[in-house]
């Protein structure tokens, strides 16, 4: 007989992303349709621990589908990493009458679930929400699609005033070690280069890009660079071409957490809702553990363990490409 699922408890947690709205909204209805009551806990793990619960109806997820951020709050949840926070959280879905969870977020809220639900045995279902895109099993993540078209309405105008003033602008976009954002924000704005993470380790990318002869034709220049202690951020690529070509008028701009923000794009949208009803049908069909990923248009299910230890590849190829288009 299959274990009969009554009550989920969904949550958000790690940082927001664009499309985690819409995630809960599609969770909330696709458990509601199939006779599984939702309650919503808000500020992620926290509200496990607190008992900030509230029970959703259909209507608590109306017009949300278009809005950022998440409406049941995230938030960075030490007490869940000791076994003693785990516990309350534990009594907490006792008491709460909740059979197992849906989480939205990254690497770090799959690890704390995969952990939980080995401790007390409890189904979890992970949806992807990052707008970092650094989760293995699945093509997108929700929110990168949206950070991206961020990203390059920023750049956009940003090129404006580099191009009036001859100048090189290094822009520094999120992506916590992960080049996907740098990557292909710089093939979409039409970017000189991309310095990445992920290839600053096998090159040193900035004396590559002067070598190979970088801004011959033109007067502007703009650099699109990923966070990142290996790449040195933008910052310390500006001083060092202060230091070694000084001849460059380097400005530098952080786009920060403007690129978290905003409504989804429909690319998102359709993302969550798709993985949000997923989730209820693969917690109905007794898997646990698992992130929901989509890979090339088809819905995956991604062992936790997966999704977080095996490295995602960025497409290196790209930075070819960018290179032939900047010329
Ligand atoms: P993002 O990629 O957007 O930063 P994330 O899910 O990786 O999202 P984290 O802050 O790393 O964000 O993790 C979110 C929460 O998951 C933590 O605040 C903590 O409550 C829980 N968590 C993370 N790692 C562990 C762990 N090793 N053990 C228990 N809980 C954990």
């Amino acid at each position: 007989m299959k274990y009969e699922i009554k009550c989920i408890g969904l949550l958000t947690s790690g940082g927001d992303a664009p499309g985690m709205n819409a995630a809960i909204r599609a969770v909330t209805r696709a458990a509601i349709f199939n006779g599984i009551r939702v309650k919503a806990v808000y500020k992620g793990y926290k509200g496990l621990i607190t008992g900030e619960i509230s029970e959703f109806q259909t209507q608590n997820v109306s017009n949300i589908i278009q809005q950022g951020g998440t409406i049941l709050k995230t938030a960075r949840c030490m007490e869940f990493h000791s076994v003693e926070g785990r516990k309350v959280a534990y009594e907490t879905m006792k008491r709460e009458k909740i059979d197992a969870l849906v989480v939205i977020g990254g690497d770090g809220t799959f690890t704390g679930a995969r952990i939980f639900a080995q401790e007390f045995n409890i189904p979890i279902v992970g949806l992807p929400g990052t707008i970092d895109n650094d989760l293995y099993g699945t093509d997108s993540t929700i929110g990168y699609d949206t950070a991206l078209n961020t990203i390059i309405e920023a750049v956009d105008k940003i090129r404006d005033t580099a191009s009036s003033h001859e100048r090189l602008f290094f822009i520094e976009v999120m992506g916590r070690d992960a080049g996907f954002l740098a990557l292909n924000s710089a093939l979409a704005s039409g970017a000189e280069a991309a310095i990445i993470p992920e290839r600053e380790t096998k090159v040193d990318q900035l004396e590559e890009l002067i070598k190979n002869g970088f801004r011959k034709s033109k007067n502007s220049s703009i650099v699109i660079v990923a966070e990142s202690e290996i790449t040195g951020g933008a910052y310390g690529l500006a001083e060092r071409m202060h230091k070694e070509h000084p001849e460059y008028d380097v400005r530098v701009t952080i786009l920060g957490h403007i690129q978290r923000g905003g409504s989804p794009t429909a690319y998102d949208r359709i993302l969550a809702s798709r993985m949000g009803v997923a989730a209820i049908d693969a917690l109905m069909d007794e898997q646990r553990s698992i992130m929901i990923g989509i890979v090339n248009d088809v819905i995956v299910h991604v062992p936790f363990t997966k999704a977080i230890k095996d490295d995602k590849p960025v497409n290196e190829n790209l930075l070819g490409v960018i290179q032939i288009l900047s010329i």
